[in-house]
């Protein structure tokens, strides 16, 4: 049957609350049964009230008090306390209303109430206080004592213990209900958790660790639908390296690699964390700078691209590095095509007026006019 004790978070509080009021309301019916009795009954009056009406409820108020006493204190007698209670309350029902048969059932109360503990020893502990007491009552109670034979106890003990096992049986189902759900929730949690790292992979650079390509134009379809509504600034680069084919060829492609990865790395430390950075393909980067004027958009852009040329690579002889830097700010209602467009135009501007330098639409040098 395995383990079948339920979590420590299960709420033994709220549960012995219900129990004890449970209790209450036994010794209410109790009274109420007596009194509808004492019209019925042909005794004396006084004799029934003090004996059934009066003792009994005195008793039965006397253990529900200890019980009451015992979940005030919330220590960890406190389930046995009030399986102690029911025990001796299913006692007192069977001793006092004797003449009704069907008051043996309440000897069933106990093992029924400490199911809801989810505890087998607590259970077979209800079971040992219910078979004592019967076999306590049927031996020196004198009347019952009188009404029940060897055989009747024979029988009452092979009851409880039936009803006795039914309660694990349906205590065991259901710890393997909450070992299912258990499980299940694990299983859930396990999904999500992989989930969201196939989601992280999807939207990485595997080489950089950057965004990718993908990344960058959810976040760019984003950015534009914020723009328009609350008119925060926003500026694309689009960043490229410099004669970086002829990189390749010289020194390899590992040797490439290695730089394209240190200068992605430069890239990300030299802007903020509200920036966002991502290699858009190739040797090819892009930035998005957030609410900043253009001026500083220039000025950070700039500083990113002094921050590369410093960069040393041993692998390529301390050669130095460069990138051009195309900038374009965006302008309201301007298309997400166009907005790339603006910044790769720049960035060609970049490269044809000599490369290692960060270029916007106003700064962009007049071509000479061909004759
Ligand atoms: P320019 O200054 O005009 O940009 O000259 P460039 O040589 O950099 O020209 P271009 O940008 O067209 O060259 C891109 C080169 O980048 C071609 C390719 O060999 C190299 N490249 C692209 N992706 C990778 C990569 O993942 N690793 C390496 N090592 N090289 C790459
Ligand atoms: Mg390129
Ligand atoms: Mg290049």
């Amino acid at each position: 049957m395995g383990n079948t004790r339920l979590p420590a978070h299960f709420n033994h509080g709220a549960w012995n609350r219900k129990i004890l009021n449970f209790f209450w309301i036994i010794i209410i019916v109790s009274v109420c049964v007596e009194a509808i009795n004492s019209i019925l009954t042909e005794r004396p009056f006084k004799e029934f009230l003090l004996y059934f009406i009066i003792v009994p409820t005195v008793l039965l108020s006397f253990v529900t008090l200890i019980a009451e006493w015992g979940y005030r204190k919330r220590s960890k007698f406190t389930d046995y306390i009030i399986i102690g209670a029911a025990s001796l309350i299913a006692g007192i029902l069977v001793g006092v209303h004797y003449e009704m048969n069907v008051m043996y059932s309440s000897l069933f109360f106990p093992m029924l109430i400490s199911t809801i503990y989810f505890e087998k020893k607590k259970v077979w502990l209800a079971f040992s206080l219910s078979l004592f007491i019967y076999l306590a009552l049927s031996t020196f109670h004198p009347i019952i004592s009188q009404l029940n034979d060897t055989m009747d106890q024979l029988s009452m003990t092979c009851i409880l213990l039936t009803s006795t096992l039914v309660c694990i049986g349906i205590m065991s189902r259901g710890y393997e209900i909450w070992e299912d759900l258990k499980k299940a929730q694990a299983e859930h949690q396990e999904l999500m958790v992989k989930s969201t790292i196939m989601e992280k992979q999807v939207k990485t650079d595997a080489l950089t660790g950057l965004y990718n390509h993908m990344a960058f134009y959810e976040y760019i379809d984003v950015l534009i639908l914020q723009a328009e509504t609350f008119q925060n600034p926003f500026h694309l680069a689009i960043i490229d390296i410099d004669n970086f084919k002829k990189i390749n060829d010289t020194y390899g492609h590992g040797a490439g690699d290695l730089i394209l990865k240190r200068i992605a790395h430069t890239i990300k430390e030299n802007v903020s964390n509200d920036d966002f950075v991502a290699r858009y393909g190739g040797e090819e980067f892009v930035v998005i700078l957030n609410d900043v004027s253009e001026e500083l958009a220039f000025t950070l852009l700039d500083s990113v691209r002094r921050a590369v040329e410093d960069v040393v690579h041993p692998e390529v002889a301390y050669e130095r590095i460069t990138i051009s830097i195309g900038l374009q700010t965006f302008r309201s209602g301007m298309h997400k095509q166009a907005f790339f467009e603006g910044a790769d135009y720049c960035l060609y501007a970049a490269k044809r007026e000599g490369k290692n330098r960060v270029i916007t639409k106003e700064s962009i040098q007049p071509q000479p006019v061909e004759v």
